[in-house]
């Protein structure tokens, strides 16, 4: 099996990164629970995101000021010189169809944590006709035909990479699932033909970040023999005492590529970049 995991491993690694970008503008936009809204997006610069990964992970940007469009980097990562400061975060491609009757759609699940966040604030209130720039995608989670198992962990953050991820293991695929929301009103449909075990997991109030419950549900649990796929994603430090416990008390092999904090309490991308 390490062969198999090495080489899936090498080809998400080995692919270039940005591979493309361009502008995707809302279609429509609808709250799928309470605490996230699903966000459609058009336009043909999305036909070049390529769909091999579930959970391939963008970066949207955000125009500056009364700009109607971001603007786009040129050169890899690099933005032309003398180009404003623009908001700019990492989201999941929760669904990608290539080739629809209208071209291509991305569709994007995001996370309203409240009103302090620009892109949060802005999904809730988004209309028809916006348009964002995107760059990307990198490959996150790859799929590893040779693993007996699965193990996905995550909070809302990472929900939708679950999700996604879910609906392309093989049938019968044995898969544990863990997913901490704010309540059982955040519960949603997950498609799978996979053999899944699926654990919500409710703060009910403990604030988004500070909660101890994934950790608790993950070390309560009992665990398949056999080697696993494992990933894990959401605040960052709940992540690295979750992939601590995996690595350090379990024995499992997880690495960084596959424990990733998407978010941290009280601090923003900018703040630690
Ligand atoms: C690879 C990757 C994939 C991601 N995919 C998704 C996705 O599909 N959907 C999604 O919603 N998010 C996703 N995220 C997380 C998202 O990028 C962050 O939550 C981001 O900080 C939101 O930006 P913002 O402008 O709303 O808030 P920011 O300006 O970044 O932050 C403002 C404040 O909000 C807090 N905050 C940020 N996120 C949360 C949260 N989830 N809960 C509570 N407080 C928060 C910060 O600590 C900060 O205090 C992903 C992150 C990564 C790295």
């Amino acid at each position: 099996m390490a062969s198999t995991l090495s080489a899936a491993a090498r080809r998400a690694k080995e692919r270039p990164s940005p591979l493309t970008s361009g502008y995707a503008t809302v279609v429509r936009s609808s709250r799928l629970t309470p605490g996230v809204q699903r966000v459609v997006f058009s336009g043909a610069d999305l036909a070049r995101l390529p769909d091999e990964e579930p959970g391939e992970i963008i970066t949207l940007v955000w125009p500056t000021g009364d700009a109607e469009r971001p603007v786009l980097p040129s050169d890899g990562w690099r933005y032309p010189a003398g180009t404003p400061e623009q908001h700019w975060r990492n989201y999941t491609v929760r669904d990608f169809v290539p080739d629809g009757p209208d071209g291509p759609l991305l569709t994007v699940d995001f996370v309203l944590h409240g009103d302090h966040g620009h892109c949060c604030r802005w999904a809730a209130a988004c209309e028809p006709g916006m348009t964002l720039g995107f760059v990307g995608p990198r490959i996150h989670f790859y799929a590893e035909p040779g693993a007996d198992w699965t193990l996905l962990v995550g909070d809302e953050t990472g929900l939708p990479s679950i999700a996604a991820t879910l609906e392309r293991l093989p049938t019968g695929h044995p898969t544990l699932a863990f997913v901490e929301i704010a309540d059982d009103a955040e519960r949603q449909e997950l498609a799978t033909e996979a053999d899944l075990v699926l654990e919500w997991v409710t703060r009910d109030g403990e604030p988004a970040g500070r909660s101890r419950r994934l950790e608790d549900a993950v070390r309560a649990a009992s665990l398949p023999s056999g080697t696993p796929k494992v990933w894990v994603a959401g605040e960052s430090l709940a992540v690295r005492g979750i992939r601590e416990h995996l690595r350090d008390e379990r024995g499992l092999p997880i690495g960084p590529q596959q424990a990733i904090g998407y978010w941290k309490h009280r601090l923003t991308p900018d703040d630690v970049e």
